[in-house]
């Protein structure tokens, strides 16, 4: 899936149709710190083990992509739920 680095959109804090620049979103390393990854920590220390049964089966073939929206009016950003795509691009376009 391609698409353009800017595109016209909603913009929820100006309420309005605006250039939004689009970002990817990186995942960033998990915090210590965080509730899901202090629960994950208890509930997986100990007798036990791993809470969860190991995902089996084949691997999903599509990936979310999660994108940024930021507008280049007030410069604030929103996101979207992410979209599904095998492969992410995006693209320049020269109008
Ligand atoms: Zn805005």
């Amino acid at each position: 899936m391609k698409l353009p680095r800017v595109i016209r959109g909603y913009c929820p804090y100006c309420n309005k149709h605006r250039d939004l620049e689009i970002e990817r979103v990186k995942t960033r390393p998990r915090s210590e710190l965080r509730k899901g990854q202090r629960r994950f920590r208890r509930v997986t220390s100990g007798y036990g083990g791993f809470p969860r049964p190991k995902p089996e089966g084949r691997e999903k073939p599509t990936k979310r992509v999660y994108l940024r929206y930021r507008c280049k009016e007030c410069k604030k950003a929103h996101q979207r739920p992410g979209i599904r795509a095998k492969k992410f691009e995006l693209v320049e376009v020269h109008a």
